[in-house]
């Protein structure tokens, strides 16, 4: 069963990977972007960091909400509102239950990749962070790893893909060959519930 303190490595996780890989996701966004990928999630989960501390949230469901609201109040690209929609619907489906199964958390966050979908308008293959998502939510009911590996590979598939959705669209044809810097970052969020699973 998963708590909220898995739920909290989790974002401690992920707020530590993104440190490591700024440089890496502001470098992606540079060719087909403004160079700001890194640097928004950096500001958006050391805020997420410090709100879990000092607010202590109990149940999964609280943890993943106040995240998502963190993301969304201090990141202002388009990813803030997209990743906290992701926490924060995927709380929601979780509800205020003490702990959840490993089934329940891949269902929930199933419902809050639709809503990312929902609110985006992406579709996989249009080079965004659904491209990792999709596949990382369908390889989660195997294993946290088997989900990373989709994530990643996921991500990477992106690279000959022309952009269809958020500023690389802009781009046209000029965005094929470059790896979505978004798709990425999903894939660094999905490899930190690895670290967080202490697998
Ligand atoms: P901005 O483009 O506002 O500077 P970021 O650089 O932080 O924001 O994030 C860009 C990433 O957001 C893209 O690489 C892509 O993965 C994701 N993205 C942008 N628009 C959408 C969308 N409509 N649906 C899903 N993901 C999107
Ligand atoms: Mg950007
Ligand atoms: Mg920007």
């Amino acid at each position: 069963m998963l708590d909220a303190d898995f739920f909290r490595r989790w974002m401690t996780a992920t707020a530590a990977s993104v440190d490591r890989e700024a440089d890496r996701l502001t470098d992606l966004d540079s060719p087909i972007g403004d160079a700001d990928h890194g640097s928004n999630l950096q500001r958006g989960f050391t805020a997420v960091r410090a709100t879990l501390e000092k607010e202590g949230p109990g149940t999964p469901g609280a943890v993943l909400a106040l995240a998502g609201r963190q993301l969304i109040s201090t990141v202002g690209g388009a990813s803030g509102p997209l990743y906290g929609t992701l926490l924060r619907r995927t709380g929601k489906a979780l509800g205020d239950a003490a702990e959840v199964s490993d089934e329940q958390f891949a269902e929930a966050l199933r419902t809050g990749v639709e809503a990312v979908r929902t609110l985006g308008g992406a579709a996989p293959g249009d080079k965004t962070m659904i491209d990792a998502l999709v596949p990382a939510v369908d390889a989660l009911g195997e294993s946290f790893a088997a989900a990373r590996d989709a994530a990643r590979a996921g991500a990477e598939a992106t690279t000959p893909l022309q952009a269809r959705k958020g500023r690389a669209s802009y781009l046209g044809e000029r965005s094929v060959g470059h790896q979505d810097p978004g798709a990425a970052s999903a894939a660094l969020l999905i490899a930190a519930l690895v670290e967080a699973a202490g697998e």
